[in-house]
């Protein structure tokens, strides 16, 4: 493997300590003079007062900088350097694919028949030089009915690589840098060995890790070009390739997710025209677009403590449900598989009526497509609260770990599932409406317990 350099994307020399970063943050809003010692002791590499542990890495400060410094890039730089120091807390491995009781793994017992076919098709499938692979991704994994009938597909060949982990996107947004760029060469590795031309991604923070973190920070260039899938969808919309037979007249609010930030707003209004076209109307949350609020997965970035992790996920997501509600919309659309889960998830956990959809969905039932609607969503979502709660649990028999492998090996071990009976236990009494009560009380119980520590 060839070894480049990293480049931080914090440009030092654009910085003139002004703190509006921090000050403007929608999570921090630090005084103005606390924002500019913070911005400083970062730099120079001193104690981090707020950010380290508050940031939850929303990436509105990059757009908040008068001058383009990139103050975003600086922290995920010193969130590199803690990991360096103290490893990744036990939990993480929930979210490495390399590592046993991964996620994915743990999943493989609630999948139904249909979603095993598609997802062994998409694991096994080894793309041509004329193929066009939609890369299904690791969250969209998690819940491949949004797309897995769709005539949407007839398009591509969709991909599922677990152990591409999103191009290192979301380790990214935990600052393992190191990580991003070993993941980014072997992706470059595959790609190249598959020779395609062009490769599209489910998720825009893909399209943007590839097109840009790759090359201008991790020192690794693609040849291939990269497709926006929702882009694509747009374009196809309007060239009449996608057939829009009902008009969805419904009002909605739009979840801006982090990365949609990446390209100075490039994002932000082509989900937002699907919608329109596809004959909704948008009510827009307090906190939108540049200042929009993370679904909450940010916040495990700046972790303290193993235990908190889930709680302050959930926290943060909550203030989400909060400024949606508001808007009286009838549904929360998110652009970013990765947030549909976290979503949902924290949707069951608070009891909240709003609907949420991905933009796929939407276009889905704009063609005529049937969507098992919500149902499907709120089975998965129990999944994941039942994985989450068993990670928890098996968190507390490890210790922080370095992320060595980032290849699966040759059998799969850690994407074959094991027996994980107390999983099954704890899945099988979420299905009777009095333990979910029950269920979402305690936990809300325990996150005001440790929130007040
Ligand atoms: S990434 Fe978001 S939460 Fe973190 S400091 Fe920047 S604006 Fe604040
Ligand atoms: S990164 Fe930008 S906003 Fe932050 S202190 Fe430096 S110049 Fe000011």
């Amino acid at each position: 493997m060839n070894k480049t350099r990293r480049m931080s994307g914090f440009k030092e020399n654009l910085c003139n300590l002004c703190g509006e970063c921090f000050h403007l943050c929608p999570v921090l809003q630090l005084p103005i003079e606390e924002a500019k010692k913070e911005i400083k002791n970062l730099i120079e590499g001193e104690e981090s007062q707020y950010v380290l542990s508050n940031c939850n890495t929303c990436l509105s400060c990059n757009l908040y900088c008068p001058q383009n410094a990139n103050p975003y890039q600086l922290i995920l730089e010193r969130w590199n350097d803690l990991y360096k120091k103290r490893a990744a807390p036990p939990l993480y491995r929930f979210v490495c694919p390399t590592k046993q009781s991964n996620i994915w793994q743990l999943l493989n017992i609630f999948l139904s028949n249909q979603e095993r076919r598609w997802i062994y098709n998409w694991m096994h499938y080894i793309p041509e030089a004329d193929d066009t692979p939609l890369l299904i991704g690791n969250y969209t994994h998690l819940f491949p009915f949004i797309i897995g009938e769709s005539k949407l597909l007839d398009n591509f060949k969709p991909i599922d690589r677990i152990d591409q982990w999103e191009g290192g996107a979301y380790l990214y947004q935990g600052g393992y840098l190191d990580v991003v760029q070993r993941i980014a060469h072997r992706t470059k590795k595959d790609f190249d060995n598959w020779g395609v031309k062009n490769v599209v991604a489910c998720l825009d923070a893909v399209e943007y890790i590839f097109k840009e973190v790759h090359p201008k920070e991790m020192g690794v260039n693609h040849t291939q070009n990269f497709i926006n899938f929702n882009q694509w969808l747009l374009d196809n919309i309007d060239s009449g390739e996608i057939k829009l037979k009902n008009q969805i007249n419904m009002t909605v609010t739009v979840h801006d997710n982090c990365y949609s930030k990446a390209l100075g707003g490039a994002y932000w209004e082509v989900s937002r025209e699907i919608l329109k076209r596809c004959g909704c109307q948008i009510s827009e949350m307090k906190h939108n677009r540049k200042d929009s609020l993370c679904c909450g997965f940010g916040a495990g970035a700046s972790w303290t403590k193993n235990i908190s992790i889930i709680f302050d996920i959930i926290s943060e997501g909550m203030k989400k449900f909060k400024e949606a509600e508001e808007t009286n919309a009838k549904a929360l659309i998110s652009y970013c598989g990765g947030c549909i889960y976290l979503l949902w998830a924290t949707r069951e956990l608070i009891r909240s009526k709003i609907d949420i959809f991905h933009v796929i969905e939407i276009v889905r039932m704009a063609m005529g497509e049937k969507l098992n609607y919500p149902e499907d969503h709120i089975t998965r979502a129990w999944d994941i609260i039942a994985i989450m709660t068993y990670s928890l649990i098996l968190s507390f028999f490890n210790k922080n770990f370095y992320i060595d492998e980032i290849t699966y090996n040759k059998d799969l071990s850690t994407f074959t599932p094991k027996k994980y009976r107390l999983l099954k236990i704890i899945r099988y009494t979420m299905d009777f409406p009095l333990i979910k009560s029950l269920f979402a009380k305690g936990f809300h119980l325990l996150r005001k317990i440790l929130k007040s520590k």
